[in-house]
């Protein structure tokens, strides 16, 4: 059997910190990262014969789970005709038009390679057609590793679910700012909920200063509906970014919205954007399987799936583990909506950044270690999101509810 730390020794070697990605270096919950060797439904195995369900379920992309049957057939049989052309494939505007046929404000589209790539282009194509410079966005909220994101003279700030400080701050700067981007849910805080008229009154004020409101839905497109939070909440953004779930479980980023601003991106316009790997057949395939799949029943797609089922699943899981802080008393806050919930060791309200960094971290960090014992792999930080995809079962969810119980009587 491999021990983990000597691939985590050899591992640091190689990547600063012994990792390609911060958060799967496990620091935020005080641990060592994992290595996964294979995933399975709602499982994942360790290189060192551990076996999990997972809760992460590859940061919110994987909505069958693990190796689905079908994105693996499908893919499989992409895979004998080629893997990368570099030249426009079928399969693009086949998913395409699922997309645009599920989010109507995506009016025209462009696939990229990641959530990073998408939000980043989005946001540049924001500058160009307002001939502006600059980001209105809320704390906490995460659109990807980008100096336009990280660069405080590239952006103002406020905080998550405050249209009041919107209005101000868009009030005083409207001639500078090109966008407000938004997690129409949040979900790089933990799970947080947009208020009541939050998202509405973005759209209203952008509306008034002529700037573009981008939703940044890479976690939220898919995820707790078929139209995507903004079908939920009934707000239409100007341009939407998407990742994850649209590419069935391989590398993948799309952003679009209004034709008259997409219009502007090259070759039709002037606004440079392009990728080797952008509209990749293996992943445009996975990705219209996935989309296929998410297909409600009552449209009449015949492998089609009722969200329902996965949203009352996270909904019972919550209640359950609610029920159990009540009996140990055990202070605890879930936000939940759809399949996405987060646990908050707080009595608060969690509505933004600063009440999420009020809850107890260090009670979490207990909690997380003694429930990674059990086989219970929740996302590794106390400001990330959950989710529970078609593959988790009634018997998954008995179980974490059975050890988060066992934990706390004795947190
Ligand atoms: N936007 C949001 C809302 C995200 O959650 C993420 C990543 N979790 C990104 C953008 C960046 O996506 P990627 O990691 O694919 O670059």
């Amino acid at each position: 059997m491999v021990k983990t730390r000597e691939l985590i020794e050899k591992a640091k070697k190689y990547f600063p910190g012994g990792v390609n990605s911060p958060v799967r270096s496990f620091r935020a919950v005080g641990m060592k990262p994992i290595f996964v060797k294979s995933g399975k439904g709602s499982k994942i195995c360790t290189n060192d014969g551990k076996k999990y369900i997972d809760y992460c379920m590859s940061w919110g992309t994987l909505m069958f789970g693990h190796s689905d049957n079908e994105i693996l057939k499908a893919v499989r049989k992409q895979l004998a005709l080629g893997t990368s052309y570099g030249f426009t494939n079928i399969f693009e505007t086949e998913l395409a038009e699922k997309i645009c046929n599920a989010i109507p404000s995506m009016e025209m589209i462009r696939f990229v390679n990641s959530g990073t790539e998408a939000t980043t282009s989005a946001v540049r194509l924001a500058f160009r057609y307002t001939g502006r410079s600059k980001i209105l966005k809320f704390t906490g909220c995460y659109h990807g590793a980008s100096e336009l994101f990280f660069d405080r003279k590239n952006y103002f700030e406020i905080p998550y679910n405050d249209l009041s400080s919107a209005s101000s701050v868009i009030k005083k700067h409207y001639k500078e700012i090109a966008c407000v981007i938004v997690e129409p849910i949040a979900g790089n805080m933990g799970v947080i909920l947009p208020e009541k008229d939050f998202l509405a009154g973005l759209r209203v004020i952008c509306d008034k200063y002529k700037i573009i409101l981008i939703f940044d839905e890479v976690i939220n497109g898919f995820r707790i509906t078929f139209g995507s939070a903004q079908s939920f909440f009934r707000v239409k953004p100007d341009l939407t970014c998407l990742g994850k779930i649209i590419g069935g479980g391989f590398p993948v980023g799309a952003f679009g919205g209004k034709k008259e601003i997409m219009k502007k991106i090259a070759p039709s316009g002037n606004v440079y954007q392009a990728g080797t790997f952008s509209g990749n057949p293996i992943t445009m395939v996975a990705g219209i399987t996935t989309i296929k799949k998410l297909q409600i029943t009552t449209e009449g797609s015949p492998c089609g799936t009722d969200y329902k089922l996965i949203n009352d699943r996270t909904k019972c899981l919550c209640n359950s583990i609610k029920n159990e802080a009540k009996k140990n008393n055990v202070d605890i806050v879930i936000n939940q909506i759809g399949s996405m919930f987060s646990l908050f060791f707080t009595k608060e309200r969690v509505i933004n950044y600063a009440s999420a960094k009020r809850q107890d971290v260090k009670k979490f960090k207990r909690f997380y270690s003694l429930i990674f014992k059990q086989g219970i792999l929740f996302s590794p930080s106390s400001f990330e999101s959950n989710f529970i995809s078609f593959a988790h079962t009634d018997k998954d969810i008995e179980k974490t509810v059975s050890e988060v119980s066992h934990i706390f009587g004795r947190l």
